[in-house]
């Protein structure tokens, strides 16, 4: 297929670059304009700038957050310019309150919005092995297929509302959140009576808590291997406020994801940003003057 892609970082570079080697023309465009080379080298297309990605079936995008949208898409009213029955899928992880807006501007003008945010680190991008969790027209994620099959191992639809698949997305890093936060004060205890993080960890996350979040996250945590970061502290800080905007909205009372959030606050003040979030265990171990 001919498609357009906006957003080269680590999720966006991973992932065009699995629509090259599968065969689809690809335009892309980055800010900064040097995380298009190694996908050129590829095989795909640069463009200058935003709105020559639009000259194709599908536009995609993986853009940081709220306002880099805002600002890339609806301040230059780039939708304005699409051809009527372009697809626009966005794959990053965005506040259900924006999406509403700005799949409502994509109507407008004729652009068909499909929510597509994902679940897997940069690594699992990189092997085409990440989860979709997508909200659309049901002929229009048909459509889609041959893209979603070149990036991820399954697709899990969930209706046709896009902010659907954002609720789905926010709420599930919040359990992942958790899982750091409580993966780090269970660590804080067992080193605190004289028994290792990695230890600990190697034995819960073997055994009753055997699974990709506990295995992939608890490693980093007992190697305290936290750069170069697959997913930053400033994102995590992000996608917990977004649950918080999200519960917020529809009266949903979530107490830990403000425990978390305040948390994120203090590994921010406190640390460098650019870290992994895993690196939110870090706290549990000061706070327990174990560092
Ligand atoms: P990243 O490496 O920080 O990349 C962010 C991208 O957004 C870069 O292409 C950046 O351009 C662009 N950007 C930021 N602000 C912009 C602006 N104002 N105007 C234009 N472009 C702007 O982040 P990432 O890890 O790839 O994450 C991207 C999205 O995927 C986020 O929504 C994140 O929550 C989601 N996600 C990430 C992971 C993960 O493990 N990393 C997993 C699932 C979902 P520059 O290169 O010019 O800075």
């Amino acid at each position: 297929m001919d498609v357009g892609f906006i957003g080269l970082g680590q999720m966006g570079k991973a992932i065009a670059a699995n629509l090259v080697r599968a065969g689809h023309h690809v335009r892309v465009w980055n800010r900064s304009p040097a995380s298009a080379q190694a996908l050129v080298e590829l095989g795909a297309q640069r463009v200058p700038d935003p709105a020559a990605a639009l000259h194709a079936e599908v536009l995609l995008s993986m853009l940081a957050d709220d306002a880099a949208h805002r600002e890339v898409l609806l301040d230059e009213r780039l939708f304005a310019r699409a051809n009527r029955g372009l697809i626009y899928v966005n794959l990053a992880t965005v506040s259900v309150a924006f999406t509403r807006e700005l799949a409502q501007a994509a109507r407008q003008h004729g652009v068909d919005y499909v929510a597509a945010p994902v679940f897997g680190r940069p690594e699992v991008a990189a092997a085409a092995k990440l989860n979709i969790v997508a909200a659309g027209d049901p002929t229009t994620l048909r459509r889609l297929e041959p893209l979603f099959a070149a990036i991820a191992q399954r697709v899990w639809p969930v209706g046709t509302e896009p902010e659907r698949a954002n609720a789905v997305k926010l709420a599930g890093n919040f359990m992942i959140a958790s899982a750091l936060e409580t993966m780090g004060e269970a660590a804080a205890l067992a080193q605190a009576h004289g028994v290792a993080a990695g230890d600990f960890l190697n034995i819960l996350n073997s055994t009753l808590f055997a699974s990709p979040v506990y295995q992939t996250y608890g490693r980093l945590i007992a190697e305290k291997h936290y750069e170069p970061a697959g997913f930053t502290l400033t994102l995590g800080l992000k996608d917990v406020r977004l649950a918080l905007e999200a519960a917020d909205a529809a009266r949903v009372p979530m107490p830990f994801a403000g425990v978390l959030r305040d948390h994120f606050l203090e590994a921010l003040a406190t640390g460098r940003p650019e870290r992994d979030w895993s690196a939110l265990a870090e706290l549990a171990l000061r706070h327990a003057g174990l560092e």
